[in-house]
């Protein structure tokens, strides 16, 4: 019982900070947009995906 749960913690571990290293690379590298979260060049003012306008 004891090892599934450090199974289960070590998983959301690391899928979080699977999420954290994707949004800090997203961050330096990309804007991301706010409404639907794809990763758009920084030149970009407008979403490619949704038009959302990007700050
Ligand atoms: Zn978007």
């Amino acid at each position: 019982m004891f090892d599934l749960i450090v199974l289960v913690g070590m998983f959301v571990l690391i899928l979080a900070s699977g999420v954290v290293a994707t949004n800090v690379y997203c961050r330096l590298s990309y804007n991301c947009c706010q409404s639907c979260g794809s990763m758009n060049a920084k030149r970009r003012d407008q979403c490619r995906k949704c038009g959302a306008a990007i700050p």
